[in-house]
């Protein structure tokens, strides 16, 4: 504490009696912050309550911006007619930086101006609390140093101009207006908890000493102890970050079982960057039971005994990130990912009511959507999923009546209600109309974190709203920005019952008191502490001020501080480090200098098992080779010939497929993907060919009428399919694929010309199937009658595919082989099977036929490598459909192996990894 101020300094206990006292009244205690106040009200509680005390005053103990902004207040409401500026909140002061950063020279040129405001707003806070203004100018001003002075004369001056103060330069207002007004002074005045004083609140104290009040400093309990009397001081080394809170947090376990009255601090210096690591171990370590981990409701959870003491940025909390997500895709829109957890979201109208069909809504989605979409776009995808849902099953699984209801509703209200510029008041009411409209916060009970979450966020937008009073009005865009750098910029904690186990940073540790103290991460990377000199001022003017922090000498300092203040703050004290740093190339490090000399000890190894650990080990474990369904009977199989294939390719795959229906979530993507480019191509296709007919007519048309008819039967394709996927097709995109579908028909009616006469029989043809007990639909793409009356069965390909790939057992492309089993003995025979690719640069045919020179440089299967094993054509018709047949009753009998036909090539692309686990059968080779 500054020598300049002498206080009467004051024991704990001494500190306590007067707060018992009779004239307790007249007394305020003063703390540096809000944890510690809090602090320190539960302490003076606990004491009541042991002294059997039924009831007491609460004494009046509050942080010191709190007090000062209290005597501003009865300013502002007392008789005495001074004038009083208004009192800028932290946000304004912040928005009124940063507009005079973006209009000054220097600062138009830089990219992020929030966060060079607030660093700004932080020299400006320092500027005052020290009292530098005047030794400023004594030093050598760097760029930035010159900046921020330019800045500063410009705030000062619209402060005065306007009549306003902000909370830097508070408590030199209350130290002129004591004099003026009459206010509620204390007569005794208690500070707590202070490392140092600034110079400005030295002022302000000894202002209210001159007034009359008495002015004392409270010794923390801590300080009464010798700092050898503590003999049970431990350092502790573990291999890494992760082991080092693990031990930590057996460690409190073990403290607290032994004595559940006392309290424990774990003080993180890094918490910042490892709060959900810290979050997830202890939670493990206090509340083993996996199901305490699940989402349920508040009767069931349990209170954790431990509070991490370091806030979120609001923007981490699920209730606020919905709202900024309703408001930025009115605004623009949203990533695909976070408009399906909006649309999901539980504080949402009809959240809990359309939960199932909102899930399989979104799973529709993914096909249709793009990876960015706006809300007319999702408005536009909502009605059309809705009315395909019900033309094509009829069935009411993805209706969502209320979704689509609130959603039109937020679309009307975005395009007729918001104006493109208006006031920071008018845009927040606007902000809470559309979030009324969506039904937030939805209609479940909120739990606790959950209300106190959508009260914060209540007060953000109203803080919001005030902006007006420092900034000109602004646009739509700019509005939602600005909300949400306030959100972010917010750090918020929800208020939990009082736990026996506070995990605090560096500084908020300060001043606390424990019985049991753990203090991890002291390696010589992270203490002492690092300097923080702000860029704003000159680094000597910061040294020379002695400001905590601000230079390499204060943080050593404050460093010392604090650790002779762990040692001398708690009965028992560990201080641990880790011997190696985190990370895949981990380093070794050392313990910081500040700690070598304490004696090491070996942490007492402690494990708590998972209950999940506990019940797999306590169970006997039988294992049954389970990989045949019985079913009762025949089941209805969707999928057409994929079923054959996926059998033939894995059992397991088919029957998870086309039994259990599992399926992969698509991917929202950018225009067509290779699916609906392949759907596109078999569209154009079927109708050319419906034109056309026959080979005679593709050789006599008139190249200009064949042009037209490709001009048309492209655009009716892309009509077509983008009834499919609405969002997709911009002009420019449909211009595009038009001509690109134009170009590939020409290449391809090219390799055609070349055929000898063919008429076609059928296209985009379906069949229904009997193959074994197995009933399939299948769609034929093509088939065209020759000339000698056979028949040709074409399958149209977007790459080119061997012929190898219809032959052997478990073959890869079993559809052309299965339709010509299936329909050779309908009618006239077939000659032949054969992909068409078409694709640029592999344009052509790969096909089995019974006869040279049906297809353009196809040979007859007799004189073909892969078939030689087949002397007769029959021989060859009839292998396919035993083998085909033998695939359909396996696939019937409930055969689900887990059998890949070439691992692990069958499974490089399949989806089911995860539910066959194949990896974790291949290493187990006994079960195959
Ligand atoms: S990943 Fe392999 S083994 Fe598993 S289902 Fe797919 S194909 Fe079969």
């Amino acid at each position: 504490m500054k020598k300049s101020l002498l206080l009467k300094q004051l024991s704990f206990q001494e500190f306590f009696r007067h707060l018992n006292s009779e004239n307790a009244a007249a007394v305020s205690v003063v703390t540096p912050n809000r944890r510690l106040a809090q602090v320190l009200k539960d302490c003076f509680s606990r004491e009541q309550s042991n002294r059997q005390n039924a009831a007491w005053r609460t004494p009046d103990i509050l942080p010191i911006n709190a007090f000062t902004e209290r005597i501003y207040q009865e300013a502002v409401y007392s008789i005495h007619s001074v004038e009083i500026p208004l009192l800028l909140t932290v946000t304004q002061a912040h928005a009124l930086w940063q507009t005079i950063i973006q209009t000054s020279e220097t600062g138009s040129k830089l990219l992020n101006t929030m966060q060079t405001a607030q660093s700004a707003y932080e020299a400006w806070q320092i500027v005052h609390a020290w009292r530098l203004t005047s030794d400023m100018h004594a030093y050598y001003l760097n760029d930035d140093c010159s900046a921020f002075q330019e800045w500063m004369e410009q705030y000062q001056s619209v402060l005065r101009e306007n009549q306003y103060i902000d909370p830097a330069c508070l408590v030199d207002l209350i130290v002129e207006l004591c004099t003026q007004i009459e206010f509620n002074r204390p007569d005794n005045l208690y500070c707590y908890g202070f490392e140092l004083l600034t110079p400005q609140q030295c002022f302000l104290l000894s202002k209210l000493q001159a007034l009359g009040s008495k002015i004392h400093c409270v010794i923390p309990p801590y300080l009464n102890h010798q700092e050898t009397g503590n003999a049970n001081i431990a350092r502790v080394s573990c291999r890494n970050t992760q082991e080092e809170i693990y031990q930590a947090a057996t460690w409190a376990r073990s403290r607290l079982e032994a004595d559940c009255s006392v309290s424990i601090g774990v003080v993180v210096p890094a918490l910042t960057n490892c709060r959900s690591t810290v979050q997830r171990i202890f939670q493990e370590v206090m509340q083993p039971d996996v199901r305490d981990a699940l989402p349920q409701a508040q009767s069931q959870q349990k209170d954790r005994p431990f509070n991490i003491s370091l806030g979120l940025p609001l923007t981490a909390y699920p209730v606020v990130d919905l709202a900024l997500s309703v408001l930025a895709l009115v605004q623009r829109g949203l990533t695909f990912d976070r408009a399906s957890n909006l649309l999901r979201s539980p504080y949402i109208k009809g959240g809990d009511n359309e939960m199932h069909q909102r899930a399989m809504l979104c799973m529709q989605m993914r096909q249709k959507a793009e990876p960015f979409v706006t809300l007319e776009q999702l408005v536009s995808l909502l009605n059309v999923i809705s009315q395909q849902s019900e033309q094509n099953t009829g069935n009411c699984q993805i209706q969502n009546p209320v979704l689509l209801e609130i959603f039109t509703a937020l679309l009307s209200f975005s395009q007729t209600d918001i104006p493109h510029r208006s006031h920071h008041a008018t845009y927040a009411r606007l902000f809470l109309q559309m979030l009324q409209i969506v039904g937030f916060p939805g209609e479940r009970a909120l739990n606790s974190t959950e209300y106190q979450t959508a009260i914060k966020w209540q007060e953000v937008v109203a803080d919001f709203a005030t902006l007006d009073c420092v900034q000109e009005s602004t646009s739509c865009a700019a509005a939602v920005e600005k909300l949400n750098a306030v959100v972010a910029n917010t750090l918020f904690q929800p208020q939990t019952p009082h736990t026996p186990i506070q995990i605090l940073g560096v500084m908020e540790a300060a001043g606390m008191v424990f019985d049991h103290l753990w203090v991890l991460g002291l390696s010589e990377e992270h203490w002492p502490m690092p300097s923080r000199p702000n860029p704003f001022l000159p680094y000597e003017l910061q040294k020379k001020a002695g400001i905590p922090m601000k230079s390499t000498d204060e943080a050593l300092n404050y460093s010392r501080q604090l650790q002779k203040n762990w040692l001398r703050g708690a009965k028992e004290v560990v201080l641990s480090h880790p011997v190696f740093s985190d990370g895949a190339d981990a380093q070794a490090i050392a313990p910081s200098s500040l700690i070598r000399g304490i004696p090491e000890r070996t942490a007492a190894e402690q494990h708590y098992k998972l209950h999940r650990d506990l019940i797999v080990d306590a169970a006997r474990v039988e294992r049954i080779i389970d990989h045949h369904v019985n079913l009762s009977k025949v089941p209805k199989v969707t999928g057409g010939t994929a079923v054959i294939k996926d059998y033939a390719a894995c059992p397991f795959r088919a029957w998870a497929k086309h039994r259990l229906r599992v399926m992969d979530k698509d991917r929202p993507h950018v225009g067509f993907n290779a699916r609906e480019r392949g759907l596109l191509v078999h569209r154009v296709l079927h109708l050319l060919w419906q034109e056309l007919k026959s080979k005679e007519t593709l050789d006599t048309v008139l190249q200009t009428d064949l042009e037209k008819i490709l001009c048309s039967v492209a655009s009716r394709a892309i009509e077509e399919i983008g009834q499919w996927r609405p969002c997709v097709l911009s002009k420019r995109y449909r211009a595009l694929e038009h001509q690109r579908l134009i170009h590939l028909m020409r290449e391809w009616l090219d390799i055609e010309k070349k055929r000898d006469s063919f008429s076609i029989a059928a296209t985009e043809k379906k069949y229904q199937l009997q193959l074994g007990d197995l009933a399939l639909q299948v769609r034929v793409d093509r088939v065209d009658r020759l000339a000698n009356g056979q028949f040709l069965i074409i399958d149209y390909k977007t790459r080119s595919y061997s012929i190898s790939s219809m032959l052997g057992e478990r073959l890869d492309e079993p559809q052309l082989p299965l339709y010509l089993v299936m329909t050779e003995s309908d009618g006239p025979a077939v000659a032949g099977i054969a992909f068409a690719a078409i694709n640029p640069g592999q344009m052509g045919f790969s096909a089995i036929v019974n006869e040279t020179g049906l297809l353009p440089g196809v040979k007859a299967f007799s004189e073909l490598a892969a078939c030689a094993q087949f002397s007769t054509w029959h021989e060859l018709t009839t292998k396919w459909k035993q083998d085909l047949t033998d695939l359909a009753n396996g696939f019937i009998s409930g055969d689900a192996r887990v059998l890949p036909k070439r691992f692990p090539l069958t499974c490089q692309y399949c989806d089911l990894q995860a539910l066959c686990r194949i990896h974790e059968r291949f290493k187990n080779p006994d079960e195959e």
